[in-house]
């Protein structure tokens, strides 16, 4: 059966991006059959698949709201077999607007995905930097969230915010959804801040926080200006390296190492 996982953090720049499409990317290479779902209006993971946004016929909103069937937004990536994306667009904007009125407005993406979930081992959703409705969606529709949180100051800020929402939706929307890990990113070693943050990250949530850090790497900030996963990129890369072992983890974690 497929697993949903949700990147997800209310705030900006601090690597759900990079994260979608690289763990996606590395868990595609690991042999699993993923799916990305682009569920940001800045279409940043669309881009960084090499998809012009400007091209977007179907996206992610028209799954959730105009009927389109999921089956008909994927797109295939040119590179990796066992990856596709369902794209976003500008117009995602305009969805938390229009879907205000709409009945059990936060089970249209669960609903929009049901049909496709189990031709995936994984589906990868990137959230935009916000808890707004699209957000909620995809908290909905997901088995559990990965939240990256970046080794520098005021890394845990909005964490208790971004946390009581996931009690809030596990009690009234989504009794199944599971924290599946913080992860540690943009980490510069050469820093005492970003050692401290791992520190203190560790300190309040050990169990929750991936033995994997993320570490800055200009690998994984110029990928997407090629329109590349970080493994297609330059493989031997220590930032698609450490993608690779976030996959590694995952799958050993649910038992589907090899
Ligand atoms: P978000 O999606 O949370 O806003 P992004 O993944 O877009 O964050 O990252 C913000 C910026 O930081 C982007 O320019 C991205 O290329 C860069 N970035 C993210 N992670 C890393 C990393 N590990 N090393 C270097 N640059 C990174
Ligand atoms: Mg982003």
């Amino acid at each position: 059966m497929g697993k949903i996982i949700a990147i997800a953090n209310q705030k900006g720049g601090v690597g759900k991006t990079t994260t979608a499409i690289n763990l996606a990317a590395s868990l595609a290479v690991l042999e699993q059959r993923t799916l990305l779902i682009d569920a940001d209006p800045q279409a940043n993971s669309t881009s960084g698949l090499g998809i012009n946004p400007k091209d977007v016929e179907n996206g992610i909103y028209e799954c959730m709201v105009d009927g389109v069937k999921a089956q008909d937004a994927i797109v295939k990536n040119e590179q990796l077999k066992m990856l596709d994306i369902i794209p976003s667009h500008i117009d995602l904007v305009g969805a938390e607007v229009e879907m205000v009125s709409i009945e059990r407005r936060e089970e249209k993406m669960r609903e929009a995905l049901k049909l496709i979930k189990n031709d995936y081992d994984y589906v990868i959703i990137d959230c935009s930097p916000s808890l707004g409705l699209i957000t909620i969606n995809a908290l909905t529709a997901a088995d559990s969230i990965i939240i990256p949180v970046q080794c520098e100051y005021f890394a845990l800020e909005g964490l208790g915010k971004l946390l009581n929402t996931i009690k809030i939706i596990q009690t009234r929307l989504n009794p199944g959804l599971e924290i599946e890990g913080i992860l540690l990113t943009l980490y510069d070693s050469r820093t005492s801040l970003g050692n401290q943050v791992v520190e203190e990250v560790r300190t309040h949530f050990q169990k929750m926080t991936f033995a994997t850090i993320i570490p800055r790497n200009v690998k994984l900030s110029e990928s997407p200006s090629f329109g590349l996963p970080a493994i297609v990129h330059d493989a031997e890369s220590k930032g698609a390296i450490s993608y690779l072992n976030l996959a590694n983890e995952i799958l050993k974690k649910n038992g589907k190492s090899k």
